[in-house]
């Protein structure tokens, strides 16, 4: 079937056989060939030009280029003969003749998967777009690529060419494909460190996808070159000096930054061009780690370092594997110059990543190096990890956290027993107590941070030392999922929010249920569960309690069914008379029920945290009151209904609060404090001031949700220019100006 005369076969074959005898060179370079593997190679090249023979790029160039700049790309990371097979022949499956049959029986198992690999990932790629109707299968591929990494390297590099070559394309699919690298895969190239292959992805996205911002920052750079050269020099001569003194073999030059690393810097920052200071950006390459922090050394006896700087990612290398020192000094004329110092072999694996590791893995073979080369183990195994844990089947949700997957790991924080705990940035306390372990999650109420008690939603940075505070009775509230970054916690919390809740509302459904019976003085046999069950529909008792508790059905609904009237007891207790009662005000705990008709008392509006106890009213429930209220005292003289009751702290409600405000009287005062006030958190329902002259004075009618917060109100409203003073309603009391009109009593 395949004609090897084929005249148009021929001419293409004239036209690239010294292109081919030019990679082969470069292959042998680093790969001894043997005869067989050599005839593998050719073979693979002709097939290439066959199966492709009448295929055109849109550039109007034979397809075969295509095919041979992949497999240079592959070549000058050094990857092996397999791979390099496979890039020759990665677009065959999808777009000739060629079965994975056939290239199993030509170049074994492994070409065969390799280009099979591709192939699937194209298709899937294909069909991308970000409302991640595909997100599905393209985890299911992404996870098949982490097995074996070649596929992604063969992606990567078909990825590099078509985007070297995307100008050929039509405006929209040149935007598409554009995105898709800039969301994708330089993140990926990221996350396995192939830092080089990464920044060319990034600078031919944003050329496309903005061109205006990319010419004229490329022209901007361009202008300052000379100028940038010309001071680098002036730079690194001392350090020349100092190096060649001592011996050391080294490479020193100027770092030329990626356009779109420089664009990002000026958005994120808010800078213009001439304000990123570090433009100015030097790389030494050194042979051992000694000498790298020799070199270090040097440079900060030759100039002054700026504090907070010094990164040192040679002993706590990046998640990527990335390792090398930073540092920033002031260099002359007071210009800071960023300084990157590491190994030939660091800085080898900084530009290749993943695929360096792989060659040092296959050859080296854990020879003495400086290269922590584990680090990608891990991280290709933890990548993997998230893909094959991850439960969800939300397509862009499933692509969010990709994108957290995907971009740099660096937090470190600490245990108090000082064990180091990675993870992504901006990750909270509750993300901690999960890596921690699952039960201190699961518990967890409140944490320490370098001794500070800090909220659960705090991100943390690397050197935090963190501490978990957990209690029993604490749950994971569905708000979590908005402050957790790692897939474990997430998927925890989901699990306990979906299953474990279920559990302990049935296990309380049924103490409650049991409860209410025995309060009705209702005889437990008279209750035939199987019957309930079927008439309500419920799986099991399991399910019936569950609703029981959440009050889906009602104890009279079932009374009524079953035909049971309560018994005629007298009933004592005040307790007793609540039961029934629907209402349920789920903040408050009376007694260790929690639902019954509550309702907080205007006249000292408690919130969470007060001291608080319950007045049972005769018609209406308990009103809840601090135990302070001057009102309470009263009614207590008239007849002590007072019950014990606390916070159900579970819950999430805002209170309303009255707070009386003096101050000297200042432009733009009633609009400070209401910034300050809404900028922690709570809600003002009402506020009303009044001045004369120099002094206002009035009141503030807030909601909050816990006595802390409104201790950090009152705290920073005292500390802002002009506020005299600030002070919680106590019980009726009438103050000065203004009358409250809330504080009616309520009884
Ligand atoms: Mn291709």
């Amino acid at each position: 079937m395949i004609d090897f005369d084929d005249p148009k076969y021929l001419e293409l074959k004239n036209r690239f056989d010294p292109d081919f005898k030019e990679l082969k060179k470069s292959v042998k370079k680093y790969i001894k060939l043997t005869k067989k593997n050599e005839e593998l190679l050719e073979d693979a090249y002709k097939l290439a030009l066959y199966a492709h023979k009448d295929q055109l790029r849109k550039s109007n160039e034979p397809y075969f280029v295509h095919l041979l700049e992949v497999a240079r790309i592959l070549i000058s990371i050094h990857m092996d003969l397999d791979t390099i097979i496979a890039a020759l022949l990665h677009d065959s499956l999808e777009d000739t003749f060629l079965t994975y049959e056939e290239l199993e029986k030509y170049f074994g198992k492994h070409v065969a998967d390799l280009v099979d690999g591709v192939t699937k990932l194209d298709k899937i790629s294909d069909k991308f777009d970000s409302s991640g109707a595909q997100a599905g299968n393209f985890r299911k591929m992404l996870i098949s690529m982490t097995k074996d990494i070649r596929v992604l390297l063969i992606k990567l590099a078909d990825r590099l060419h078509n985007m070297r070559t995307l100008g050929h394309l039509s405006a929209k699919k040149r935007e598409k494909i554009a995105r898709e690298t800039l969301e994708v895969y330089a993140p990926l190239a990221h996350r396995f460190g192939m830092g080089r292959i990464k920044a060319e992805l990034e600078d031919l996205a944003f050329k496309y996808l903005d061109h205006k911002a990319f010419s004229k920052l490329a022209k901007m750079v361009n202008e300052k070159k000379e100028e940038r050269e010309q001071y680098i020099q002036k730079f690194i001569q001392p350090i020349q000096k100092e190096l060649e003194k001592h011996g050391k073999k080294f490479e020193i030059y100027g770092r030329p930054k990626h356009l779109y690393s420089i664009h990002q810097k000026m958005l994120k920052r808010k800078k213009s061009f001439e304000e990123i200071y570090d433009l100015f950006a030097i790389r030494i390459l050194v042979e051992t780690v000694e000498d790298c922090y020799y070199c270090l050394g040097i440079i900060h006896q030759l100039f002054i370092p700026i504090y907070d700087r010094f990164k040192d990612y040679i002993s706590v290398p990046k998640a990527n594997g990335y390792q090398s020192l930073h540092t920033t000094v002031l260099g002359p004329e007071g210009k800071m110059v960023e300084v990157q110092i590491r190994t030939f072999e660091m800085h080898e694996v900084a530009e290749q990543g993943i695929a360096a590791h792989w060659i040092y893995k296959e050859t080296l073979n854990k020879k003495a190096s400086s290269v922590k080369i584990d680090n990608y183990e891990e991280s290709l195994q933890s990548f993997r990890k998230f893909l094959e844990s991850y439960q969800g089947n939300n397509p862009k949700e499933f692509l969010e956290e990709l994108k957290i997957q995907l971009t740099d790991k660096d937090t470190f924080v600490f245990t108090p027993k000082g064990d180091v705990i990675q993870l992504p940035k901006g990750a909270t306390p509750i993300d901690f107590a999960f890596a921690v372990h699952t039960n201190v999650g699961l518990h967890c109420i409140g944490a320490k941070v370098n001794n500070k008690i800090v909220s659960l939603k705090t991100p943390l940075k690397s050197g935090d030392v963190v501490e978990i505070i957990t209690s029993q009775t604490q749950h994971p509230h569905e708000d979590w999922l908005k402050y957790v970054k790692t897939s474990k916690a997430r998927n925890r919390i989901k699990r306990y929010l979906k299953e474990e809740k279920f559990e302990e509302d049935s296990t309380t459904g049924e103490k409650n249920f049991y409860n209410d019976i025995e309060k009705l003085n209702i005889p437990k046999n008279k209750i035939d569960m199987n019957v309930i069950l079927k008439k309500f529909n419920y799986k099991t008792e399991k399910h019936f309690f569950a609703a029981y508790f959440r009050g889906d059905i009602t104890l009279a609904k079932i009374l009524t069914f079953l035909g049971i009237t309560p018994g005629k007891k007298e009933k004592t207790g005040l307790l007793d008379r609540l039961i029934g009662w629907k209402k349920l005000h789920e903040s408050i705990l009376v007694d260790g029920e929690d639902k019954i008709d509550v309702k907080i008392a205007g006249c000292c509006q408690p919130i969470p945290g007060d001291d608080i106890v319950g007045y049972v009213t005769k018609n209406h429930g308990i009103t809840i009151h601090r135990r302070d209220c001057k009102n309470l005292v009263q009614l207590i003289e008239q007849e002590d209904r007072v019950i014990p009751v606390d916070w159900n702290l579970q819950s999430r409600i805002f209170y309303k609060v009255t707070l009386f405000i003096e101050a000297e009287d200042r432009k733009n005062l009633l609009r400070d404090i209401t910034v300050k006030v809404s900028d922690l958190g709570a809600n003002i329902i009402h506020i009303q001031m009044k001045s004369n002259t120099h002094y206002a004075s009035g009141i503030m009618v807030l909601e909050v949700n816990s006595l802390e917060q409104l201790n950090k109100i009152i705290s920073s409203l005292q500390k802002m220019k002009g506020i005299l003073h600030v002070d919680r309603k106590q019980s009726n009391e009438q103050k000065h100006i203004i009358e409250n009109k809330e504080g009616g009593m309520e009884q």
